[in-house]
């Protein structure tokens, strides 16, 4: 298989590989950079997203109280296994809300094909 042409951020030659007659993988296809532009942002503000950024930002915080001895370490402790709970009930939000997502676009499909088979009836009856 080919590989893209593209140039990673470290760079070297990006790995992804290509279908035939494509040079670029999602991430370097010029084209497609108002697409991943838009994706990245979409991602970024969903809730769930800015709710881990906001947990790791905490967890990181309480790692250097810790070490600088603002913090003790049995209340870290108990602190960070609560920001760990919080990460899970957040992953799993995320996880429904992506499974929602897939369903509302697995039903789009489904009445794109019953419309389909409607007109298809219509143009032989
Ligand atoms: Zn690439």
């Amino acid at each position: 298989m080919a590989e893209c042409a593209g140039i990673t951020r470290d760079g070297e030659r990006c790995r992804v590989g290509v279908g035939p007659g494509e040079r670029w993988c999602y991430n370097h296809d010029p084209a497609r950079q108002d697409e991943r532009k838009r994706n990245a942002s979409k991602a970024g503000k969903s809730k769930p997203n800015r709710e881990l950024q906001g947990i790791k930002a905490r967890l990181s915080d309480l790692a250097d109280d810790v070490l600088v001895g603002r913090v003790d370490r049995g209340n870290a402790a108990v602190a960070g296994q609560l920001l760990n709970t919080v990460i899970r009930a957040v992953a799993v939000e995320l996880k429904v809300r992506e499974q929602m997502e897939l369903e509302a676009r697995l039903e789009e499909l489904e009445s794109a094909l019953e419309r389909q088979k409607d007109n298809g009836r219509r143009g032989y009856g």
